[in-house]
């Protein structure tokens, strides 16, 4: 399809070149809009759109450097069809090295699709809320695939995150597997190892189908995904370098540039191919001080200390030891030395067996 007349906010596109524009924001009490830079980078060739945003959760920096750095002129005389990205979600955020824009102090990313007034709930959208709605109309009305870019905690490896489909409608079962199967191949071009999200209902409970990639994928049925780039309130630099790559073997698979895929750089993996999915634990039986024993990317077998647990004084809580289940992956400890009962200290990698194409939970 031609897209030599799409438009978002005021950038419009420009057959073989970069365009720059900004998509309208949050109005600000002190004057002016909080608006969002869009950059639309075009080929000369149809093909097809790909959106590609960054920092929604606005202390989540790599995202910025990697479409930066992506976004060149040589990409757009290469390539065919048309990159739409929006390299920060949330300015406010990014100002304040914070998740949230100080504006509407809830997660921005379980805001999607968004509402307008007047829409059923009753009650009043929020600020970001309304900024979603219109954000997740200009995704539907020109998007074929889209990635979102954030970070995770200090001490994490770079993966990607691939949501389960769900269907309401027995009938909807074949094309959401084929949407599923276009998804996994489409997270396998860009080359991070990846993890499929929570349990449905675990999904569906942390309002993860109303993150940016969720809603695409569940509401407007666009192939999506996240992916995470390492550290937050810093930039991994490899991390970028690696999604960039991934990013251009991406638009190879999609058919958007030509050529065999460039090798990634080296990551972080779990032993084998098996799927996993992402879940937060372990969790502490007891309040105290943290001592990790594990590397972000390390692979453990059942019993394994990720931690030791210890009182203010320095005598061992409990057994002193807090530890893993069967084959799990480490992605992440947490940032800190803080154990609370009921807050996980590591985010992990564990084997699935669901499938991943589901019907919505009751
Ligand atoms: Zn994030």
């Amino acid at each position: 399809m031609a897209r030599t007349d799409l438009r978002i906010g005021d950038c419009v596109a420009s057959p073989g070149d970069l365009s720059f524009g900004t998509f309208e924001g949050v109005a600000l009490p002190t004057g002016g809009n909080d608006r969002l830079a869009v950059v639309i980078a075009q080929g000369k060739r149809d093909g097809p759109t790909l959106w590609l945003t960054a920092n929604i959760h606005g202390n989540e920096l790599a995202g910025i450097n990697a479409l930066h750095r992506l976004l060149t002129l040589d990409l757009c005389a290469a390539m065919a069809g048309t990159i739409v990205a929006i390299p920060s979600l949330n300015p406010a955020g990014l100002r304040t090295n914070r998740r949230h824009p100080y504006w509407d102090d809830r997660d921005p990313n379980r805001t999607f699709p968004g509402r307008k007034r007047g829409d059923e709930e009753p009650r009043e959208p929020s600020v970001y809320e309304r900024l979603a709605a219109r954000l997740l109309e200009s995704l539907r009305g020109s998007a074929d695939y889209y990635v979102d870019l954030h970070c995770a905690s200090i001490q994490s490896v770079g993966f990607s995150i691939r949501d389960r489909v769900l269907y309401k409608d027995e009938a909807e079962r074949p094309k959401m597997e084929a949407l599923s199967t276009t998804l996994d191949a489409m997270v396998g071009a860009f080359g991070f190892p990846a993890v499929v999200e929570f349990p449905s209902k675990t999904y569906i409970a942390r309002e993860l189908h109303k993150s940016t990639t969720g809603a695409a994928l569940q509401e407007l049925r666009i192939p999506a995904f996240t992916v995470e780039l390492g550290m937050h309130s810093a930039v991994d630099r490899p991390l970028v370098g690696a999604c960039v790559v991934g990013l251009r073997n991406m638009m190879r698979w999609a058919g958007m540039l030509a050529g065999d895929p460039e090798p990634i750089p080296a990551l972080p993996r779990p032993p084998d191919a098996r799927v996993r999915r992402r879940e937060d634990g372990p969790y502490p039986p007891a309040a105290g001080i943290l001592d990790y024993r594990v590397e972000a990317g390390a692979y453990m077998k059942e019993g394994g200390v990720v931690a030791t647990l210890r009182d203010m004084w320095g005598r061992s809580v409990g057994d002193g030891e807090i530890s893993v289940g069967p084959d799990t992956w480490i992605i992440g400890i947490e940032d800190g030395v803080l154990a609370y009962p009921g807050s996980a200290i590591a985010h992990v990698g564990v084997i699935e067996n669901a499938s991943l194409v589901e019907r919505w939970p009751d």
